[in-house]
């Protein structure tokens, strides 16, 4: 058991007079503590901001490059420190090493994808746009800006913000989740090691208290947001209320389309992973599968259905034996029993039911088995809720474009797939669905570090998408400059408009 606390001048620090509130941070797989996290305040936001606006100016006057540079040096030790990163990870999150260390990858794409802000960053040149006049823009960084990460992705989502903020310039202040504390601290130490100065990356830890800080702190001027819906979209109006730049990313319910000409063994073998990898706990997982046709229902359910029940489920020490492992916290698997009983009571078949499962050494551990629901319809909670779970949902359309209008009519709009051999039903699909993120007999469509993640709907609030190029818009603000140089122009005083 250790405590855990902030990571504020280059070194982790604990409150003030040892007067914080704490939160236990628990092993899933077991069910015990192994930290206790320290709870900001708006006191430690403060010191935390202040100590930002000073080192601030003297980072962004380092030259892109050299930004760029402690990236690289970054990346080096993250491939490094790969392994303890890892298990670290695993350890408060509960999913697999191979999975942990996948989400480490994806975070390191972004900051490889940073490498590049020399040319990112570079503005546009006109010259001679008048008499002796040229314009030009710049892209200059906001100051001090801010993240607030949820607990799925504990090293991923953390980068995704911080690498681009950084090397845009600015000062960074992040906000992990409470219930993955570990991994941000981890990553926070390394960008030191990396060389970037004292101050320019901080840890705040905490819960409501100190996001409520970081809302109403008037130098903090942009919020990068992820997490559930109902947060996201209230730091959203928050934020915006307060005249800061926000983008907040919420929750997710992703439905993947079968069309009858589709391959069911591909079919099956990319759903078992993108429904029930880590333990559903992703927000592209595919939660919900839309067959067309009463026979394409009926294959799926048949191909499915074993496919399912021999899923391998426990701890991330049994290393590649394990498909999944543990939710993140006690209540979090009394709200996935608590709603796969739910769609029963509502009358959807329970094709496989992972309620009791249990694994002998681990029963207090936040295990649930993998479940399969057949003849969902729309009005049902489980079609209508996020489960952030391993529960897959078949809701069977009898035609193309019901499925189409089904996944098009719900609120979530994070992602969606759809499965065919033919062209013409994927090109449609791809071009009608007012859904952000779009996978043709892909299941997970998270698009790569040079392309631009975000949804639609409930699923996203602000105009900018995170990595990729949006990246570098939302961490920047555009400068124009318009100047003269009257080598021999005389021009007396004017009263209209110029035009071009
Ligand atoms: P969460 O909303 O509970 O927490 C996210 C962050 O908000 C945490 O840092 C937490 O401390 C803070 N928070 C929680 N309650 C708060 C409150 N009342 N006021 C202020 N701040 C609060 O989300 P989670 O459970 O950590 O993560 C899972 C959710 O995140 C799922 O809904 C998932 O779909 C979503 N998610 C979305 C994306 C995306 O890109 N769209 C990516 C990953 C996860």
């Amino acid at each position: 058991m250790h405590d855990i606390g902030h990571f504020i001048g280059g070194k982790e620090v604990f409150g003030h007079n040892g007067c914080e509130r704490q939160a236990p941070v628990f092993n899933p797989a077991i069910g015990e503590v192994v930290a206790n996290l320290s709870l900001g305040n708006a006191d430690i936001l403060e010191e935390a901001v202040e100590k930002a606006k000073k080192a601030q100016p003297a980072w962004v006057a380092i030259n892109p490059q050299r930004r760029a540079r402690v990236l690289m040096k970054f990346v080096e030790l993250l491939h490094h420190n790969m392994d303890k990163l890892a298990k670290a990870l695993s350890l408060e999150h509960g999913k697999t090493i191979s999975d942990a260390k996948g989400d480490i990858m994806r975070g390191l794409e972004v900051a490889e994808f940073c490498f590049g802000a020399p040319h990112l960053l570079k503005g546009d040149y006109s010259d001679s746009v008048g008499p002796g006049i040229d314009m030009y823009s710049m892209r200059q960084p906001l100051g001090v800006v801010a993240g607030i990460t949820p607990f799925n992705f504990p090293a991923m989502i953390p980068m995704w913000k911080f690498c681009p903020a950084l090397v845009c310039g600015n000062a960074f202040i992040l906000k992990p989740s409470e219930r993955a504390p570990t991994l941000p601290m981890m990553l926070a130490e390394l960008m030191s090691e990396a060389g970037l100065p004292d101050n320019v990356l901080q840890v705040v830890n905490g819960d409501k208290e100190v996001v409520d800080a970081i809302i109403a702190h008037p130098d903090i001027t942009a919020i990068g947001f992820v997490g559930s819906t109902p947060i996201a979209e209230a730091i959203y109006s928050r934020g915006c209320a307060n005249g800061k730049r926000v983008q907040c990313f919420g929750g997710a319910k992703n439905h993947a389309i079968i069309m009858p000409d589709a391959d069911m063994d591909m079919v099956s073998n990319a759903m078992i992973g993108a429904a029930y990898g880590a333990a559903g706990e992703r927000c592209m997982a595919i939660s919900i599968a839309v067959p067309v046709g009463e026979e394409t229902a009926e294959r799926f359910i048949k191909a499915m259905k074993p496919k399912v029940e021999a899923l391998k489920i426990g701890p991330y020490t049994a290393g590649d034996d394990v498909d999944f492992g543990p939710l993140i916290t006690a209540k979090a698997k009394e709200t996935v029993t608590g709603l796969v009983d739910r769609g029963v009571e509502e009358g959807a078949i329970l094709a496989v039911d992972g309620r009791n499962f249990t694994l002998q050494g681990y029963e207090k551990g936040y295990f649930v088995g993998a479940s399969l629901f057949d003849k969902v319809t729309p009005d049902m909670e489980i079609y209508q809720k996020e489960i952030f779970g391993p529960v897959l949902s078949t809701i069977r359309a009898e035609s193309y474009e019901e499925a189409l209008v089904l996944a098009m009519n719900h609120d979530y709009g994070n992602g969606a797939a759809i499965f065919t051999c033919n062209g013409d039903t994927a090109r449609d699909f791809a071009n009608r669905i007012n859904i952000g993120m779009v996978g043709i007999n892909v299941p997970i469509p998270v698009p790569l570090a040079y392309y631009t993640f975000g949804g639609w709907k409930a699923s996203g609030f602000g105009d900018l998408n995170q990595h990729g190029e949006d990246a570098f818009r939302f961490y920047t603000r555009t400068k124009t400059v318009t100047s003269r140089w009257p080598s021999g122009v005389r021009q007396g005083a004017e009263f209209v408009i110029p035009t071009m």
